[in-house]
């Protein structure tokens, strides 16, 4: 076997449950997060608090909330108070509230039986443990859709109000609610809505530049220097960022374009590897539409494949793409068409999410086009368009 050295550092770094020590762009969520709970860690016992945090997929809800769990936990434990906190993902227990009391309570007495009780009973049980314990209890239920989908209006009041129902005793338990559509907290009656909607934190989708810099900060823990070049970082971060602003999308795709990179035993990841990774992620619906093209946007495009097979750059020029098509017209005996029909050209292309175009500088030589192909590996858009093409002068 030859002496393979990997671009990975470190690949852990890159799984969807590694929880980073910075989470960049959501500093002042966290800030908010601690302020919410400041009270824990001076007098656990006379408050309890909800708080909820909603966002869409990969926006960081579940990091911020585990990064504050540790972060707080740590805090507790240095200033020599009792405090927990529990991160459960209901989804994982179906949304059943049995079932997550069930595991809760198993966080304490990992013995407790499986059997035997109703989840009322779980509910005043969780309490009896927290009060032997002594302890304050931060319960962050991830996923919370699942359990107010499941359950419904009555599950969910019982549970957030717990506390309440105990005047003048110890306060155990606080809440951070997950979720990720408020709207779908319209299923519940006017009452339980009102206890959740208290503190609200929002997370918007990452912008283009967060994401960059999200994964900016990631690449030194997880990948040997020099292993990604800052090219690649904006191809992924465009790609995530045209994913709907997702960081996890981005996370992964930097981790499979990684191991396009081992495979193919290169020093760095490519824009290619990060091609060929997204179109392995993203269905190929793309591919379908090769053949509804005329002839000259299939030449022209096979000229875009070419110069990204052959250049390794994330972006190419218009100029440079209306040379190699000139190339490939002669190739194929047909006369070129003008700048004007490449350019409707591109834009059709862009319309089907094939390449992406953006117009950049103002320089004394004017506008210059870049035309750039996030989705599909350059390789496999040229050999695709090549039995295409074949294809259709075998008929002629
Ligand atoms: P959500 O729970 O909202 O779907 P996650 O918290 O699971 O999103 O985040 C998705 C991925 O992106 C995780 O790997 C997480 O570590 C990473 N991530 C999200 N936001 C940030 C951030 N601000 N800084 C660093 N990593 C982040
Ligand atoms: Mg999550």
């Amino acid at each position: 076997m030859a002496l393979h050295h990997s671009v990975f550092r470190d690949e852990t770094k890159l799984d969807i449950n590694y929880v980073p020590n910075r989470l960049p762009h959501r500093e002042g969520q966290l800030r908010l997060l601690k302020e919410f709970f400041s009270f824990a860690l001076q007098s656990p016992e006379k408050m309890a608090q909800r708080v909820m945090i909603a966002g869409d997929v990969g926006t960081g809800k579940t990091a911020l909330s585990q990064r504050f769990g540790t972060d707080i936990t740590h805090e507790a434990l240095t200033r020599g108070v009792r405090l927990r906190y529990v991160h459960v993902n209901c989804r994982e227990y179906r949304g059943s509230l049995f079932l997550i009391l069930q595991h809760v309570i198993s966080v304490f007495h990992p013995n407790f039986p499986k059997r035997g009780y109703s989840a009322e009973e779980l509910l005043d049980m969780l309490i009896q443990v927290l009060d032997e314990e002594n302890t304050h209890t931060i319960l962050s239920l991830d996923e919370f859709d699942s359990l107010v989908e499941k359950e419904g209006s009555e599950a969910v009041y019982k549970l957030t109000r717990l506390q309440e129902m105990r005047q003048n005793k110890a306060q155990r338990l606080s809440f951070i609610n997950i979720l990720r559509s408020p709207e779908m907290l319209g299923h519940l009656d006017a009452s339980t809505r009102s206890t959740l909607q208290s503190n609200v934190i929002n997370l918007q989708k990452y912008s283009r530049c967060e994401l960059s810099d999200i994964l900016s900060d990631r690449i030194p823990v997880a990948f040997n220097p020099f292993a990604v070049p800052s090219e690649t970082v904006e191809l992924v971060s465009e790609l995530a960022f045209s994913e709907s602003g997702n960081a996890r999308f981005g996370i992964e795709l930097l981790w499979r374009a990684g191991k396009y990179a081992d495979a193919e035993n290169l020093q760095a990841l490519t824009p290619e590897c990060v091609r060929k990774a997204a179109s392995s992620i993203i269905p190929a619906v793309r591919k379908d539409e090769l053949p509804t093209l005329v002839l000259h946007e299939k030449l022209f495009l096979l000229a875009i494949a070419r110069l990204f097979v052959q250049s390794q750059k994330a972006v190419i020029s218009l100029a440079e793409a209306e040379r190699a098509y000139s190339v490939v017209c002669e190739e194929f005996s047909v006369s070129p068409n003008s700048h004007t029909q490449l350019w409707k050209y591109l834009k059709d292309f862009s319309k089907l999410g094939i390449t992406e175009t953006e117009v950049a500088g103002t320089g004394s030589r004017g506008r210059s086009t870049g035309i750039s192909l996030p989705r599909i590996s350059a390789e496999e858009l040229e050999r695709e368009l090549r039995t295409l093409l074949d294809q259709e002068s075998k008929k002629t």
